[in-house]
């Protein structure tokens, strides 16, 4: 059959570049901001400057995008597609973000991953965004280091701006994290990145997500990366469990069963019906986290934030 739309453009994109592991093609762009819909909306736009990611978390949900341009859930990780770059059309589009709104970078796929060191379409946003847009929540989720790179856009846009960086560490065990996200930055790497941003006024929280159950849902494990995220100077501390689409779990479970075979027939008994773990599972999973947030003192999800030199209205005006 021949292929149609995302996918047809997928297959004709040009190759800019063949790494080790990894090939980068780049993707003409519709749209660099999405506006979000539907019930569970929890943000008004959303921004993923690339397609695939290649730090090959066992467990990312995001793999059955790649299933749209009739890729496979492996290929999502070898086959990176980067937007090409249109700042007038960017500049177009942050036209029809009001004050108040919610941006959302990084919902599918991690927009610090390695390709940003090759096309550095994230600084080139926030550039854009820079001077040109007041008064929105701009939320950041990321496993990279490389997010520090930025502390002086993130820092300057904070000053009239909600600025929220959320580093996603799943565990502090930098064996368990390897074997989890095989490509991604240690979770000290993260860590130390988060205390850049941090020191320099940005808003930065810790996301466990996904906790695993029986292997990084224990009050230790859960203890252990709330500890360090407090010295890094995180604000927010969540987690949420593991769900799995039908993609992340062809890659998933055989990974558990290599991994941890002694869990592989419960997880195939939770996660063969349902993608997302019900009762009594979620709510004694929220009592865990939840104590440990407050023996900590985090907020839970982000919440209002001024950086101490945040720029209001008033000011604003007197300093154009
Ligand atoms: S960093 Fe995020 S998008 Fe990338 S592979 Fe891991 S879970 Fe998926």
């Amino acid at each position: 059959m021949p292929l149609i739309g995302i996918a047809k453009m997928a297959a004709e994109s040009p190759v800019l570049e063949n790494k080790r592991r990894v090939t980068y093609l780049e993707l003409p762009a519709k749209s660099f901001i999405g506006a979000c819909s539907g019930k569970r909306q929890i943000f008004d736009w959303t921004v993923n400057p690339y397609r695939g990611c290649e730090y090959g978390c066992r467990y990312c949900y995001a793999r059955y995008t790649h299933e749209f341009m009739e890729l496979s859930a492996d290929d999502f990780e070898t086959r990176i597609f980067a937007k090409q770059w249109d700042a007038a059309q960017f500049r177009l589009e942050l036209r029809r973000l009001a004050p108040g709104d919610t941006v959302a970078f990084g919902t599918a796929t991690d927009c610090y991953q390695p390709a940003e060191r090759r096309f550095g379409l994230m600084r080139r946003m926030l550039e854009e965004m820079h001077g040109a847009v007041e008064e929105l929540v701009i939320g950041i989720t990321t496993k990279s280091d490389l997010v520090a790179r930025d502390v002086d856009l993130l820092g300057a846009l904070a000053r009239r701006n909600d600025v929220r960086v959320n580093v996603t560490i799943t565990t502090h065990d930098p064996a368990l994290a390897r074997k989890l996200e095989p490509f991604a930055p240690s979770p000290a790497l993260r860590l130390a990145a988060m205390a850049k941003l941090t020191a320099a006024g940005v808003s930065a929280g810790v996301g466990v997500s996904p906790v695993l159950p029986l292997i990084t849902d224990t009050e230790a494990s859960l203890e252990a990366v709330a500890q360090a995220a407090k010295a890094a100077g995180a604000r927010t501390f969540w987690a949420q469990p593991l769900f799995l689409k039908d993609s992340a779990r062809k890659v998933f479970l055989p990974w558990l069963e290599r991994e941890f075979p002694a869990l592989s027939t419960k997880y195939a008994a939770w996660y063969s019906r349902e993608a997302y773990l019900k009762e009594p599972y979620v709510g004694w999973l929220k009592e865990r986290v939840d104590r440990v947030r407050q023996r900590h003192g985090f907020d839970e999800r982000g919440g209002h934030y001024r950086p101490p030199d945040w720029l209001g209205p008033a000011q604003m005006r007197l300093f154009g």
